[in-house]
C-alpha cells in the first residue's frame, strides 16, 4: 500500500505523541472527515491500531498508536528525507538551482516534511537561502520576505519591460516584492 505526504504526517504527529483524535486533528491542520478517512487507510494496512480510551472527565475518546510495521515505515520514511536532504544541500552549495527546483516540481510538499520531521529546520532553510523550497509559502526571490495575496509582485517579464538588470538565478518561476524591485538597477 502506497502511503501519500499526508498518511505519513499523520503517523508522524502519533510518533511525535499526538494520540487522540483531537490531538492529530490540529497537529495535522486536517478537516475531520479527511482524517477519518486517513486512519482508516492506515488502520488497513496495519500502521497504526485505535483503542478507546477513558478521557478527562469520563468521556470516550480514541486512542491511537503506531504499530511495529508503522514505526518502521517511519523510520524508512525518514532516512529517504535526510539522504534527499544532504543532497540538496550539496546541489544547493554547487548553486544547482533548476536540479533542486525539478525535485520540489516531483516533490513538492518535500521539504515541509523534512521540517516536520525536524530533519531540517527554517533557520537552517534561510541560512542556506532555501526558503523558496517550501510549498504553499510565496516568498521574494531577493529578500526572501513572503509575499502574501495582495502584495504586488514583479516578474522577469517586468525586470524585462523596464530593461532593468535581472537578478543573478531568478527564473519565470520567481517573483521579487515592490521594494526589491525598486532597487534594480539598468
Ligand atoms: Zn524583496
Amino acid at each position: 500500500m502506497e502511503l501519500d505526504t499526508t498518511d505519513l504526517k499523520v503517523m508522524g504527529a502519533v510518533k511525535k505523541g499526538l494520540t487522540t483524535f483531537g490531538a492529530i486533528k490540529s497537529g495535522v491542520h486536517l478537516k475531520k472527515d479527511e482524517l477519518v478517512k486517513i486512519l482508516d487507510i492506515l488502520d488497513n494496512s496495519e500502521m497504526i491500531t485505535s483503542t478507546t480510551g477513558t478521557g478527562f472527565l469520563g468521556q470516550k475518546k480514541l486512542i491511537i498508536d503506531l504499530t511495529g510495521k508503522g514505526e518502521e515505515r517511519i523510520q524508512e520514511y525518514l532516512e529517504v528525507l535526510r539522504v534527499k536532504w544532504k543532497e540538496m544541500i550539496d546541489l544547493a552549495i554547487a548553486g544547482e538551482r533548476d536540479q533542486l527546483d525539478q525535485i520540489i516540481a516531483d516533490n513538492p510538499y518535500m521539504v515541509n516534511m523534512m521540517v516536520f520531521f525536524g530533519v531540517t529546520d527554517l533557520p537552517t532553510l534561510s541560512r542556506l537561502n532555501l526558503r523558496f523550497l517550501l510549498e504553499g509559502k510565496h516568498l521574494c526571490y531577493k529578500c526572501k520576505k513572503e509575499l502574501k495575496g495582495l502584495m504586488q509582485k514583479f516578474s522577469v517579464s517586468d525586470v524585462r519591460k523596464f530593461n532593468f538588470k535581472l537578478p543573478r538565478g531568478m527564473t519565470t518561476r520567481d517573483d521579487l516584492c515592490a521594494d526589491c524591485f525598486n532597487k534594480l538597477t539598468r
